[in-house]
C-alpha cells in the first residue's frame, strides 16, 4: 500500500502556473484540486491532459494506492504521475483496536512529523470515520486532550481527504470486523464521516469545505458521498457558520456548546468571550434554515460544573425560543483528560438532565463513546501519541 517516497522533486516543464512544494507545506496532492483544475494541472505536469481522469479514478473511485495496479497508464508516466500527484501524504504509526475489532484508531505521522489521528467505528448498517482537520488546535477548550497542546499546523484539503480514503481502501481490506450476521454481507463502505477528531475545521475553512466537495463530489471526481453523511462540528465561529451555510452542501452542523449560559461557557469554550451562546444559537438556527438541516448541540455532561438540572432548563428554553424541530441535543459524559479535575456526571444526572431536556420536547440522545480504551474517544485524541 506504500506509495514510493519522492526522493527530489521533479523540475516543472515551462511556464508554470503550480510551483513544488514549499518547504514546510504539505506536498501537492491530486485531492487539493477541484476536478475542473486537473486537467491543467496534469499538462502543465507535461503529460496528456486526459491523464487527469484516469489518476482521480484511481485515487477517488478504485481507490488504489500502488503505482503497479494503474495498468492504464505507461509504466513511465506513471511513476511520474505519481510521484508528482499521488505522494504518501499519511504514514501510519499506531494502529489499534477496541470494541472486538468494530473500532480501530490510526495516528498518522504527516510530511512534517506532525502527527494526527482518526477513528473508524462500525454500526450496524453503517461506517463513521472521525477525522482531523488541524494539527492540534487553538481553540484551547481546558476539557479537551487537543487543546491543551496548541495548534501545530492546518492541514491541507488532501491530508483530510486521505484520512477518509484511507479508512475506505482499510474496509475493502476487511479490517474492520464486527456487523450483525446481515451486515456482513452487505459491502462495507464508509457511510459517516464527523469532523470531530482533531482541530477545530471551521478555523481552516478552505480546506475543511475543499474535502466536503472532494467527498461528496460523484465518483470519479470524489468519493461520492452524500452530504448528509457528513457532520461538521464546531466551537461556534459565527461568520463561518454563516458561510457554510451558503455552499449548497446541506452537511449537518454540530455546535459543541457545552453550557446555555455565557459565564460558564466562557470558560469551557474560551472562543464565547467573542461569540456569545446566544450568537452561537442564532447562527446554528440560520444554518438550519438554510440547509433543511437539523442541527446538533454536542454537550459533554462535566460532573457538578455544567450537569445542573437549571441548566438544562435553560437549554431547552433557549432553543425553544429559536423555534421548533430544528434542532436535537446530543450529551456525551465528559471523557476525563489525564490529569484533570474534572469527570463525567453521575449516571442519575445524566439521566436527569436528558429527560429535563425531553420534558422541553427537544429530542435528545446520548452520545455512544467509542473506543475509550485506545484513547480514541472524544478529546483523547494525540495526547497518548506523542
Ligand atoms: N473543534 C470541533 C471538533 C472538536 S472534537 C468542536 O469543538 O466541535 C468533537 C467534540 O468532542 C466537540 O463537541 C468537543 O467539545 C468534544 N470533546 C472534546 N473533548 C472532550 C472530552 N474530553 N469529553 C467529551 N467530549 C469532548
Amino acid at each position: 500500500m506504500e506509495l514510493p517516497t519522492p526522493t527530489t522533486s521533479r523540475p516543472t516543464p515551462g511556464q508554470l502556473t503550480f510551483r513544488a512544494p514549499r518547504r514546510g507545506k504539505p506536498p501537492r496532492h491530486l485531492a487539493d484540486f477541484e476536478p475542473a483544475e486537473r486537467k491543467g494541472v496534469v499538462e502543465s505536469l507535461g503529460h496528456q491532459g486526459f491523464r487527469a481522469k484516469q489518476l482521480s479514478t484511481h485515487y477517488f473511485e478504485r481507490l488504489v494506492a500502488d503505482p503497479e495496479e494503474m495498468t492504464d497508464l505507461p509504466k513511465a508516466v506513471r511513476s511520474e504521475l505519481v510521484h508528482d500527484l499521488l505522494p504518501t501524504l499519511l504514514t501510519p504509526v499506531v494502529r489499534r483496536q477496541a470494541d472486538d475489532g468494530q473500532t480501530m484508531k490510526y495516528a498518522w505521522r504527516l510530511h512534517d512529523g506532525a502527527i494526527v489521528e482518526s477513528v473508524l467505528m462500525r454500526y450496524p448498517g453503517r461506517v463513521t470515520i472521525c477525522i482531523s482537520s488541524q494539527a492540534g488546535c487553538g481553540m484551547n477548550c481546558p476539557f479537551c486532550a487537543t487543546g491543551q497542546a496548541g495548534l501545530t499546523r492546518n492541514l491541507s484539503t488532501a491530508e483530510i481527504v486521505e484520512q477518509v480514503v484511507w479508512a475506505a481502501r482499510a474496509l475493502r481490506h476487511g479490517e474492520l470486523a464486527g456487523g450483525d450476521a446481515g451486515d456482513q454481507e452487505a459491502p462495507l463502505r464508509v457511510s459517516n464521516v464527523v469532523f470531530m477528531g482533531m482541530g477545530e475545521a471551521l478555523a481552516n475553512y478552505k480546506a475543511a469545505v475543499g474535502a466536503i466537495r472532494r467527498l461528496t463530489d460523484p465518483a470519479p471526481d470524489g468519493l461520492g458521498m452524500s452530504a448528509r453523511g457528513l457532520t461538521m462540528s464546531t466551537v461556534g465561529l459565527v461568520p463561518a457558520i454563516d458561510k457554510l451555510a451558503a455552499e449548497g452542501i446541506p452537511v449537518t452542523l454540530a455546535l459543541s456548546l457545552h453550557a446555555p449560559d455565557d459565564e460558564l461557557r466562557d470558560e469551557l469554550v474560551p472562543i464565547n468571550t467573542r461569540w456569545k451562546v446566544d450568537e452561537a444559537l442564532d447562527a446554528a438556527r440560520r444554518y438550519f434554515e438554510a440547509t433543511g438541516r437539523r442541527v446538533s448541540i454536542e454537550y459533554a455532561l462535566i460532573r457538578d460544573i455544567n450537569d445542573q438540572g437549571w441548566r438544562a432548563d435553560l437549554l431547552g428554553e433557549k432553543l425553544n425560543a429559536r423555534g421548533r424541530g430544528w434542532v436535537h441535543v446530543n450529551p456525551i459524559p465528559l471523557n476525563p483528560t489525564p490529569g484533570s479535575k474534572w469527570t463525567a456526571s453521575r449516571p442519575g444526572v445524566e439521566q436527569n438532565f436528558v429527560e429535563r431536556l425531553r420534558a422541553h420536547g427537544i429530542p435528545t440522545t446520548i452520545r455512544d463513546t467509542r473506543g475509550q480504551d485506545i484513547d480514541g474517544a472524544c478529546g483523547q485524541l494525540a495526547a497518548a501519541t506523542a
